[in-house]
């Protein structure tokens, strides 16, 4: 008997290429993550990841600022 080995080729769209590096959720492919610093951030995570990012930089208007 001659069995095929050759596995179903189905389309990739429910298949995780990535994992998220905040929470842990599986990215999909076609979906658009942020990479950065060696981290992969998915687009849930994004706006937490990008205030911590530019934490550094981030001011009040009208604090006067000690250098
Ligand atoms: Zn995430």
């Amino acid at each position: 008997m001659h069995f095929k080995t050759a596995k179903n080729r189905a389309v990739k769209r429910d298949v995780p290429g990535a994992v998220c590096s905040l929470c842990a959720q599986d990215i999909y492919l076609g979906e658009r993550v942020w990479c950065c610093n060696g981290m992969t951030v998915c687009r849930d995570c994004f706006e937490r990841f990008a205030r911590g990012v530019l934490k550094p930089f981030e001011i009040v208007l009208g604090e006067e600022m000690e250098l």
